[in-house]
């Protein structure tokens, strides 16, 4: 089956539309949720909107319209089709319910589409206000028959059109659309409850970041650095890739954890190849206990099966037992270019691929283990002296910012806090 793509359709039939009509997706099924889930939706979209002043939302069961009154449709698409919960978005002409005016939009709407000769079309068109004089099958007739005169190129398939004219008729208007542009979809933010996410500066956790907020959980990011041997650069490019995640939250709040001096407790260890399994499960032990000052029940990483030495299943075993709460791994089936890919739509990617260095990178021993072995790891953590405090002392230097997307907050901001952390580097 051919349909048109909604890639070649994009643009055409927004140049006539006059207002937005923004499906929700799949949360929808989730019956007594559902009003909660809307309201967020309403919020979040609310939000979206306010560059737009001339812009108005009008609520209906189960989807919203946004009205235009001028404002450009076209950009206005790609801001909400951003939107978690959205599932689909149709540029809309609103008419008076009158056969003529319906028509005439009509017309109007597939001139703007100009559909190549060979195109199959129908019209599908609904009666929801019954006291209007034409019925829903005898609509189907009235319009298609002026638009196949009036249009040589096309041709009538009633069962797989490429093109597919809607005509809703309710009492107020005529809402007319032929174009069903794919939204990003999942659940309204913050309606499954809220995660710690471990965000470094490179590809992968940004992009667990964006899919667990696209399944509507609210996401705060715990970064650790390595002052004196992290940069100032690499503490920026963190803070910028939270301020893009902030694009699609509102807000995020960033937790900076000073890590050097619990890295540096296992440097005389003399075990050089279990250093990463150390530090990833003083990560999630600090990760944890932030957790549960902040309220959040799971902790999210960006990590993927089979990447890295640190990310084989032993690894991924013998470090996700440093943590009680549920620890989710968005990525963790995904393939590197998929996950790419999806960084470079969600636009962090070329801030993650800025040559900084992170706190493990520098601590990278020649030859990590793929296979660390528990009861090794457990003894080594027991037998460090002062290791409990040191994970403690991590915990209350932590340096919180709430990045918003058009601010420039910094820690730099945040004097009173800065004294906690080191003073120079800051
Ligand atoms: P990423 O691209 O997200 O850095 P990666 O493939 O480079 O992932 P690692 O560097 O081994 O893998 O990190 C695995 C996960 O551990 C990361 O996805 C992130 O969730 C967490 N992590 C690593 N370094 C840090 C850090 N400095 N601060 C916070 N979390 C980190
Ligand atoms: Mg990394």
């Amino acid at each position: 089956m051919k349909t048109i793509e909604p890639a070649r359709l994009a643009g055409k039939s927004t140049e006539y539309a006059d207002m937005l009509l923004l499906r929700f997706g799949e949360f929808t099924l989730k019956g007594k949720n559902r009003s909660r889930f809307e309201k967020t939706m309403l919020r979040h979209v609310k939000e979206i909107v306010k560059p737009y002043p001339m812009a108005r939302l009008i609520k209906e069961y189960g989807r919203i319209y946004v009205e235009l009154n001028g404002e450009p449709a076209g950009e206005m698409v790609e801001a909400l089709a951003k939107v978690f919960g959205i599932s689909s978005i149709s540029p809309v002409k609103a008419v008076k319910p009158e056969l003529e005016e319906i028509v005439e939009a009509s017309l109007r709407f597939i001139e703007k589409v100009n559909p190549e000769p060979g195109t199959t079309f129908k019209v599908n068109a609904r009666r929801v206000w019954k006291d209007f004089p034409h019925g829903s099958q005898e609509m189907n007739r009235l319009v298609s028959a002026p638009l196949l005169k009036t249009f040589p190129a096309l041709s009538v398939d009633v069962r797989t059109p490429m093109l597919e004219l809607r005509v809703e008729v309710r009492e107020q208007y005529a809402y007319i659309f032929c174009e069903n542009i794919p939204a990003v979809g999942g659940f309204p933010l913050g309606t499954n409850g809220k995660a710690m996410l471990l965000l470094s500066g490179g590809i992968d956790s940004p992009v667990a970041a964006w899919s667990s907020m696209r399944r509507g959980l609210e996401v705060e990011c715990v970064h650790f650095f390595s002052y004196p041997y992290t940069s100032r650069e690499a503490r920026q490019k963190v803070i910028d890739l939270a301020r893009v995640l902030s694009r699609y939250a509102g807000r995020i709040r960033l937790h900076l954890v000073p890590f050097t001096e619990v890295q540096t407790s296992f440097a005389g260890i003399g075990q050089d190849n279990l250093m990463i399994t150390l530090m990833r499960r003083a990560m999630l032990r600090i990760t944890t206990k932030l957790a549960e000052r902040e309220g959040a029940l799971a902790l999210v990483t960006g990590e993927s099966l089979g990447q890295v030495a640190s990310q084989t299943l032993p690894s991924m075993n013998v470090i996700g037992r440093a943590t009680d709460l549920p620890l989710l791994r968005p990525l963790v089936m995904m393939d590197k270019a998929d996950i790419v890919e999806l960084a470079k739509q969600i636009g962090t990617y070329d801030l993650s691929i800025l040559p900084y260095e992170d706190c493990c990178t520098l601590f990278m021993p020649k030859s990590p283990t793929t296979n660390p072995n528990l009861r090794i790891i457990e003894k080594i953590e027991a037998t460090l002296p002062g290791y409990a405090e040191r994970l403690a002392e991590a915990v209350e230097a932590a340096v919180t910012v709430d990045i918003t997307p058009y601010g420039n907050e910094s820690p730099d901001d945040e004097a009173d806090l800065i004294s906690s952390a080191k003073e120079d580097w800051f």
